[in-house]
């Protein structure tokens, strides 16, 4: 028996009835030719790898100077954390929130969920709560702005320039590779897959 599960294409909404794949196979979506699944041997230990390094990158970001400014005399670095801090301090707290949620400790959950789930799958079997941290982890995805956030510091980057000199600290970089990482990981990351994998897990 061919196992099969319906989705519905992210492109065009047609619902499409996708059988299990066999080694390097792919679905396409039949109206729109959309890549619908793919059967990946390797992609369940290059999500694990760079989970894993993503997450370390992420503390390395944490751990060192950020930016380095100077103008007029005057030298500033600053951390990640103390980034975010100083829109506390500008009086919007609210935002300061929504900055560290989606730039730190949403992508962190990401990649942590990721890392429990994988190593359930590599053990074969459901660790406490497997399924749950798999959806809580396609539930934060979209929450996650580690990109949007570099892209942003680079678009500042052209105005900050012109009134003072920008040091890149060794975070910053720490913070690149850390956005690369999590990126590598969502490009193989087949949500129905996993799904498929964790639903077969032995509960001991
Ligand atoms: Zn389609």
């Amino acid at each position: 028996m061919v196992a099969e599960s319906s989705m519905v294409c992210h492109e065009c909404d047609l619902l499409v009835e996708v059988p299990r794949l066999e080694i390097r196979q792919k679905a396409y979506c039949p109206r729109c030719n959309y890549l619908l699944a793919a059967n990946r041997p390797y992609a369940k230990r290059v999500v694990f790898a760079f989970a894993t390094s993503g997450l370390l990158f992420l503390v390395l970001a944490n751990a060192f100077p950020f930016l380095g400014f100077s103008a007029k005399g005057q030298e500033r670095t600053v951390t990640l954390l103390q980034s975010v801090g100083i829109l506390v301090t500008e009086n919007l707290p609210l935002l300061a929130a929504v900055v560290f949620a989606s730039i730190i400790a949403i992508p962190a959950m990401f990649l942590i969920s990721i890392i429990y789930v994988s190593f359930s799958l590599a053990n074969e079997r459901s660790y406490p709560g497997t399924r749950k941290t798999l959806r809580w982890a396609v539930l934060l995805l979209p929450w996650s702005m580690a990109e949007i956030f570099l892209i942003g510091i680079l678009v500042s980057f052209t105005k900050i320039v012109t009134i003072a000199d920008v040091a890149l600290g060794a975070s910053f970089w720490s913070y690149v590779l850390f956005t690369i990482c999590i990126t590598v990981v969502v490009l193989h990351l087949d949500k129905r897959e996993l799904w498929e994998h964790v639903e077969l897990l032995r509960h001991d």
